[in-house]
């Protein structure tokens, strides 16, 4: 009887472990810019990604640059007028 319980006691601790080590891996399908941003910031997970007005680049929410209604990736791009579309930031 005693060893059954450490059996049951082993078992659930190895799943445990499992379950543990399938969280920490990034998960399947996920892109990699999203799970480098939930590497950084654990427990609140992946930030919403937004398109640069300008140039299309996408980037997490927390680091755009805003005029209005748009969004962009860099200063360079928020301050330049749309009509003259993207290039190097
Ligand atoms: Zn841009």
């Amino acid at each position: 009887m005693k060893y059954l319980l450490a059996g049951v006691i082993v078992v659930a601790l190895l799943a445990i472990l499992r379950a543990k080590r399938r969280r920490a891996a990034p998960g399947a399908g996920a892109s990699a810019p999203a799970s480098a941003a939930a590497a950084q910031r654990p427990g609140e997970g992946p930030s919403r990604m937004l398109q640069c007005a300008a140039c299309g680049v996408h980037l997490p929410m927390d680091e755009v640059f805003r005029r209005g209604d748009e969004v962009f990736c860099c200063d360079a791009h928020a301050r330049r007028p749309p009509s003259a579309g993207g290039g190097s930031c």
